[in-house]
This record gives structure tokens, C-alpha cells and sequence, in this order.
């Protein structure tokens, strides 16, 4: 599992977040380290520059390499190096799977861009040297990378044996595996009654059954009227409807 996660940005005050919550328990049972590290500190002008022009023209500014290139060294262990991954709109998406196979790995190191990204040679060469991922949250653009770390450092870490309390919370979410790729189902807690309205009666008749008859249902109605594209992929799926 993840033993060291490294974060790298303009703007490291916006990881506080992650001393709270799970992640921030993870981090203080000592499951994980998280470290913050500000791109800046391997500057060396008096202005602490990390962006410039791009060639070619165009609107915007592009991260110069050469900071990131020092930072890369700073950080990565060469005998045990991390899966660099680059938040990017461009990227291939995020998934679930994704975040599966970076619990795995013992080191993550996420690289946050910011103006119209880093200049792609930073990625090339550390291609040389460790695995990288560019990686996108979703078909929207972003100011920087930072809150896609935020949600991909999320998604990850509860995936880390011993992070989460009761692990059966995880096969039953949406998107977990064995749940045929569909949709979690509504959920529904005391009141029984509230405002006039009644939870779903199968829920209270203690006819195990039935529920997970009645849930599966409504996962694949769920699916069918917001994400049809996760049915397309899923051909089992089909004859149980
Ligand atoms: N011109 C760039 C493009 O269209 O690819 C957009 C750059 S965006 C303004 C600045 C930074 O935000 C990116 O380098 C990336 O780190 C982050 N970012 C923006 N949208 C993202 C997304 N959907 N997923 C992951 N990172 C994103």
C-alpha cells in the first residue's frame, strides 16, 4: 500500500484539508507521510519565477522545467522511485480503477500545474526514470491541479487497508467492483416518516431479500437515467434487468 505521498505546488496552503478527516487520521496513525512542498523552493531569482512565455504563441504562460526538473531530483528516490502523476485536462480520465492501482504503489508524487501547464519536456524526461501519468478529473478545466490532487489523494488513501473502518462500505459503493459497474442505490435513515414523506416500505420489512432486490433495482434504474454509457460497457448487466 501507499507508504509516501508527495504533493508539489505553487500553492501549498490549499492542502490543508488534508490534515483533516480521514486522510489527516491515516496520517497521524501513521499509515501514510504526506508531505507538501512549495515549487518556489527551487527557484533561484530574486522574483522566484516558475512560468514564461510559450513558444509557438499563443495566450497565457507555461511553467518553465527547469524548477520541476529540480524538484524531481530532490524528491524522487532513484532506488524506489514514485508514479509521477500530472493532473492535466488532457489527460486520460481519473477512474475508481485508477485510484485502486495507485493504493498499491508504495510512493505517489503529484505534480500541480498551473497557467496553461508544464512544459512537456519536464514529463519527458522523467518518463526516463519513473512511471507517468497524466490525469484528468473530468471533462472541465480547472484554475490549477490542486483540487484534482485534493479528490485523487482522497479516492486513494481510503483505499489503504486500515484507513476506512468497516471495508464492506467500500465493495458496496458506486463504482466498486462487483457491483456490476452501477450506480449506488438511495439511501434512507430514522424518521421512518419526515416531512410527509415515507421511506420505501421493503426497507423496513426485514425481508433481506427483497431489499437487495429492490436496491438492485433502483441501482439500474439510476444507472439508466444518468449514466447509460456505464450500461453500454457492462453487457452482464443487460440480462438482469
Ligand atoms: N490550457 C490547458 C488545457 O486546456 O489543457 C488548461 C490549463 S489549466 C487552466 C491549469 C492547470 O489546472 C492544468 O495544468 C492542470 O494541472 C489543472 N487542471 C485543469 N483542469 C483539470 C482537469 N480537468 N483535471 C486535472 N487537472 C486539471
Amino acid at each position: 500500500p501507499v507508504q509516501r505521498i508527495d504533493i508539489v505546488s505553487i500553492f501549498p496552503e490549499y492542502f490543508a484539508p488534508l490534515g483533516l478527516s480521514l486522510v489527516g487520521k491515516a496520517v497521524a496513525s501513521g499509515l501514510l507521510a504526506v508531505d507538501v512542498h512549495d515549487l518556489r523552493d527551487w527557484t533561484h531569482d530574486r522574483h522566484r519565477t516558475v512560468d514564461d512565455t510559450p513558444y509557438g504563441g499563443g495566450a497565457g504562460m507555461v511553467m518553465k522545467p527547469e524548477p520541476w526538473g529540480e524538484a524531481l531530483d530532490a524528491l524522487v528516490d532513484p532506488e524506489q522511485p514514485p508514479v509521477l502523476v500530472v493532473p492535466t485536462p488532457s489527460g486520460v480520465p481519473f477512474t475508481q480503477a485508477l485510484a485502486h492501482e495507485w493504493a498499491h504503489e508504495p510512493r505517489l508524487l503529484f505534480a500541480c500545474g498551473r497557467y496553461e501547464g508544464i512544459d512537456a519536456r519536464v514529463m519527458d524526461h522523467a518518463r526516463t526514470r519513473m512511471q507517468v501519468r497524466e490525469v484528468s478529473l473530468g471533462d472541465y478545466v480547472l484554475n490549477g491541479g490542486e483540487v484534482a490532487v485534493l479528490a485523487m489523494v482522497e479516492a486513494v488513501v481510503r483505499l489503504i487497508p486500515g484507513v476506512i473502518g468497516n471495508p464492506e462500505s467500500l465493495v458496496e459503493e458506486s463504482y466498486a467492483e462487483g457491483q456490476d459497474g452501477l450506480l449506488e442505490y438511495p439511501v434512507y435513515t430514522k424518521p421512518a416518516s419526515w416531512r410527509g414523506l415515507e421511506v420505501p416500505p421493503v426497507l423496513l420489512s426485514g425481508d433481506h431479500g427483497k431489499v437487495d432486490a429492490w436496491r438492485r433495482e433502483q441501482s439500474l434504474d439510476r444507472t439508466r437515467a444518468r449514466r447509460p454509457d456505464l450500461l453500454a460497457a457492462e453487457g452482464a448487466v443487460a440480462d438482469a434487468s
